[in-house]
């Protein structure tokens, strides 16, 4: 085992910048490689050059996942990646650290002239960021796109997913044909940003990650009754707006009763009828963000929330009705992943602790194809989809190199 192995810190950063200049907004510095967009498929040329000098076998699929292939050992491949697509006027390292880390793990290997026991590919893959609903390219490989979906999919815009692909020349149909057989991937390996404050607040260089919080989307509306706001007296109103109030202050105690210390909840979304600052609110409607970790406790918090939104209603005099849009279970990573990662990072003499993350990866679409793991690195000020997205060098280099090491135990090194 070449414990000493290293990245080339100084060759990361370059390709970073390189790749960082396609689709930067001049006047925000923000990058717009937002998916299938002209700019989205100039980076992925870029890469594929890369991957190309590196040596690598590539190929783009039909769902326009790049693929960079090195053809050693044999059986499954050790899949390494993440995508290249961004938000608009995001940062240059959401999605692309991954992809360019996992290209200098492998580079690093093949001039270490290390054998490999199995194929290693690095994975550039596409729309993850939602302009079409998000984490196309992973579902396309995990073989969960259907054709229905393909032929009605549309962004904000009313872009249809089709169409924006066929404009770049490509046939939306053969996505299908990018689903990888069963058992031909022996584990993926991704490196990402973490997007939020944690690593940053407790001085770690990196982090693996333990699972990817389930969610539930609700949309609630409490219905009273509209009435003029000088001549109702207080205790006869049925103010809906009063309502939301009271269910929002108790959130805090409700996570305090059924949540734990990664329960996140957010009311993100509000609106009140007849929204007029003299009228008493006779209709709010608003959405709860519910996250965590263990579906149990996301179970709980539910319950919880339901009781709540009852007990308001009946003390508001107001009508209550809640409609759960999407219910997505947590993410456990694949166990024998963490633990390689966690000797590999004993090894580099990395403080790596184990952590949860809230925000959703590719990992989880593609674990359900393949045992899957997931690093993250600190983001300062924990910002991320914005252009002041940033991680200190020296933090991409231990994330790096964890991947390196990670990725050559899973490869038999
Ligand atoms: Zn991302």
């Amino acid at each position: 085992m070449p414990d000493g192995l290293r990245i080339d810190l100084a060759r990361l950063r370059a390709d970073l910048e390189a790749l960082g200049r396609i689709g930067r907004n001049p006047d925000t510095g923000g990058l717009d490689r937002v998916s299938f967009s002209d700019a989205d498929m100039e980076g992925r040329r870029h890469v594929q050059g890369l991957m190309e000098e590196a040596g690598l076998e590539t190929s783009m699929d039909g769902a326009g996942n790049l693929s960079g292939r090195w053809n050693v050992g044999k059986g499954p491949v050790v899949m390494l990646g993440s995508h290249l697509d961004t938000v608009p006027d995001g940062g240059m390292l959401d999605g692309a650290l991954g992809v360019l880390a996992a290209l200098e793990a492998v580079r690093t290997m093949k001039e270490a002239g290390l054998a490999p026991a199995c194929p290693i590919e690095v994975i550039a893959t596409s729309e993850e960021e939602g302009r079409f609903g998000g984490m196309f390219g992973a579902q396309a490989l995990a073989g969960t796109v259907t054709p229905e979906w393909l032929e009605t999919a549309r962004d904000d815009g009313g872009t249809r997913l089709a169409d924006a692909m066929r404009a770049q020349g490509m046939d939306p149909r053969k996505a299908l044909d990018a689903k990888r057989p069963e058992g031909s991937i022996a584990a993926f390996l991704e490196l990402h940003i973490e997007q939020g404050p944690v690593l940053e607040q407790t001085g770690k260089p990196a982090g693996i990650v333990t699972g990817i919080s389930g969610v539930f989307n609700w949309t609630i509306r409490l219905t009273g009754e509209a009435n003029h706001s000088g001549t109702t007296p207080m205790d006869m109103r049925r103010d809906a707006f009063q309502g939301l109030a009271d269910f929002a202050r108790q959130i805090p105690e409700l996570i305090a009763e059924s949540g734990s210390n990664v329960s996140r909840l957010t009311i993100g979304k509000v609106s009140l009828e007849p929204d007029f600052p003299h009228t008493v609110p006779g209709r709010a409607e608003f959405t709860l963000v519910a996250r965590d970790i263990d579906e149990a406790v996301m179970q709980a918090l539910a319950d919880g929330a339901r009781r709540r939104i009852a007990e308001v209603a009946a003390r508001h005099r107001l009508d209550h009705e809640i409609v759960e849009t999407s219910w997505l279970p947590p993410f456990p990573c694949d166990g024998s992943v963490i633990a390689t990662l966690q000797a590999a990072a004993r090894s580099l003499g990395l403080d790596a602790p184990l952590m949860p993350s809230g925000a959703g990866h590719d990992t989880q679409v593609l674990g359900a194809i393949a045992p899957a793991g997931l690093i993250f690195v600190p983001s300062v000020a924990g910002i991320s989809h914005a252009p002041g997205e940033f991680t200190e060098w020296k933090d991409i280099e231990a994330g790096a190199n964890l991947m390196l090491h990670g990725a050559m135990r899973l490869a038999g090194l």
